[in-house]
């Protein structure tokens, strides 16, 4: 359940499973949550406005949070059609290794 851009809205801003609840599939729900809150953190700290910060939050984590949601999906879905076990361990895979890069 990804939510669309905008996460925030004035100075209330949403983050977690609020804006990205995910299916089980790679197990990295609360992750995202942890790193999100990193990065959040990092914004307002650097950025002069909280406007700024929170653009450069999203701007941060959305394609990362979008990729965790829908790569999980399409491995379920492919696991509920009984995929060839190599496709479903590609997309896990392949999905991990975009994990590993630096956020
Ligand atoms: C069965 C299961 C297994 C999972 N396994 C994994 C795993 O192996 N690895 C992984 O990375 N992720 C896993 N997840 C996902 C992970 O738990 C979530 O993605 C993560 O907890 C999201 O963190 P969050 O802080 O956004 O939300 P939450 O952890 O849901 O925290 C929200 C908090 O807000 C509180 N709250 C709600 N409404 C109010 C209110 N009105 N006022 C005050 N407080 C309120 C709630 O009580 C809760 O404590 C799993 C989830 C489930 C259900």
């Amino acid at each position: 359940m990804l939510q669309p851009r905008p996460w925030s809205n004035g100075r209330v801003v949403l983050l977690g499973d609020a804006v990205h609840a995910t299916a089980p599939h790679l197990a990295s729900g609360a992750g995202m949550a942890v790193e999100i809150g990193i990065v959040l953190a990092e914004e307002l700290a650097r950025n002069s406005s909280v406007a700024g910060a929170l653009r450069a939050y999203e701007d941060r984590r959305f394609d990362r949070c979008r990729d965790v949601v829908e790569s999980s999906v399409a491995i379920g879905k492919l696991q509920l059609a009984h995929g060839a076990p190599g496709q479903i361990a590609g997309l896990i895979e392949g999905a991990l290794h975009r994990l590993n890069a630096p956020y």
